[in-house]
């Protein structure tokens, strides 16, 4: 039997509970705002009441459940919105549309999650915010990273196929795709502009970063005196290709409408033709993705996306990213041989008594054979200031 007292405590706790949900549900577009019950009531909260409910009626653990309020106002990390997004590409996007944690202590970010669950292992400590810091650089440092696997981001992205297909290799995120066979792929492709259409790379097989029109300087051909150059013809002759491309989709839609299957007619479609999809993932695997697809060596259209997503997230977990940019994404890995290069080029600096600038490449020769890897270690010396 329960107390009226009791019943009348949990009323009051439950209309509580209705009004914050009400309110993140509620919130207007805009900056970011507090949630708070009715007249701030959230300041008057004792902390950490726990109400203790009696087992539910249909439950099977037999259990109460305790229920606690949050020890001050909560602010949502999304600042009340439903959806953020940048465009990208000609008709693709990344919008964030969930995060967790969504709700936080006013005053902190999502990074708090990764704090909360750090302490776990290392005991409460104190809980200035510039030891949160440090504890979250220490974590990054120290590669300790399940801590940042407690926040989780949902997005809702559109990318042409062939940046799809190079996404999907990221299998630590949970994925659900537009489906080619319930529905009818919409008529959008991908299609850079004449200026945008890159040349092969000679050195990087991968890679293209250099336009074919590039206003003469290396690009082959933007042409002098009112002629059109070689790349520019090459430029446009690509574009129409697409374009050519493209209208194979008036005969899928035909052929759809004859009675041909979806998950038939759709295999002749190019894959320059948008997708769509969900993606959750947490936010140590997505700055694993970030450092793989926002760098030079990734195809140019899927850096793109790596970059609106880091400015998507970057507002949420301010601290984890700024660490993850001194430690990760800005920092210089060196192999052992590189290390070993690198002594040596130190060790003959310094027996010429500091005054080897510009002399110091002999020293600084790559061990082993290999071409590409002393190109590599090359561009990492002249990263370091070391060399031309
Ligand atoms: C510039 C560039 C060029 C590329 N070129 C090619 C190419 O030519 N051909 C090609 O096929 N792919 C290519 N890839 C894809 C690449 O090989 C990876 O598949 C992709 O980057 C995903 O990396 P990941 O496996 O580390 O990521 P995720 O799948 O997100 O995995 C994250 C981490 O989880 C762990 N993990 C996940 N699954 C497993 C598992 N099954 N076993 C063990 N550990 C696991 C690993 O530590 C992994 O690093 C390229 C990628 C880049 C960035």
């Amino acid at each position: 039997m329960r107390a009226e007292g009791e019943l009348g405590f949990r009323g009051a706790f439950f209309a509580r509970l209705m009004g914050l949900l009400w309110l993140t549900m509620n919130a207007a577009t805009g900056g970011e705002r507090v949630i708070t019950g009715a007249g701030n009531e959230a300041s008057v909260v004792p902390a950490r009441p726990v109400v203790v409910e009696p087992p539910r009626a249909g439950g099977v653990s037999g259990c109460p459940v305790e229920v606690n309020l949050p020890e001050a106002a909560l602010v949502d990390v999304m600042g009340g919105q439903s959806r953020r997004t940048i465009r990208v590409l000609d008709h693709g996007f990344v919008a964030l549309v969930d995060a967790m944690p969504r709700l936080v202590p006013s005053g902190q970010t999502a990074d708090y999650a990764i704090v909360q669950a750090a302490r776990v292992s290392y005991g409460q400590g104190t809980k200035k915010v510039s030891e949160d810091q440090g504890l979250i650089r220490y974590l990054l440092r120290h590669r300790h990273t399940t801590p940042l696997e407690m926040v989780e981001f949902k997005f809702h992205i559109s990318m042409p196929i062939f940046i799809a297909r190079q996404w999907i290799r990221h299998r630590t995120a949970n994925v659900n795709e537009y489906s080619g066979r319930y529905s009818v792929m919409p008529d959008r492709f991908y299609r850079p502009s004449v200026e945008q259409v890159r040349r092969q790379s000679a050195s990087n097989r991968q890679g293209g970063s250099e336009r074919l029109v590039a206003g003469g300087a290396g690009g082959g051909g933007g042409g002098g005196g009112g002629q059109v150059g070689q790349g520019q013809v090459t430029a446009e002759a690509f574009v129409a290709f697409l374009a050519e491309s493209e209208a194979l989709y008036a005969k899928y839609r035909d052929l759809v409408d004859k009675g041909v299957s979806r998950e038939m007619a759709r295999i002749g479609l190019p894959v320059s033709l948008y997708t769509e999809w969900y993606w959750k993932i947490d936010l140590h695997n997505l700055l694993h993705f970030l450092s793989l697809r926002m760098d030079a060596h990734a195809q140019e259209e899927i850096q793109g996306y790596a970059r609106a997503m880091h400015d998507l997230v970057e507002p949420i977990v301010p601290v984890t990213m700024a660490a993850w940019k001194d430690y990760t994404l800005g920092g210089v890995k060196l192999s052992r041989l590189e290390v070993d290069a690198l002594r040596a080029e130190v060790k003959a600096l310094r027996a010429r008594g500091g005054g080897g600038e510009g002399r110091g490449a002999e020293a600084a020769a790559l061990a082993g054979e290999n071409k590409r890897e002393g190109e590599e270690w090359q561009a990492k010396r002249r990263e370091l200031g070391l060399g031309e």
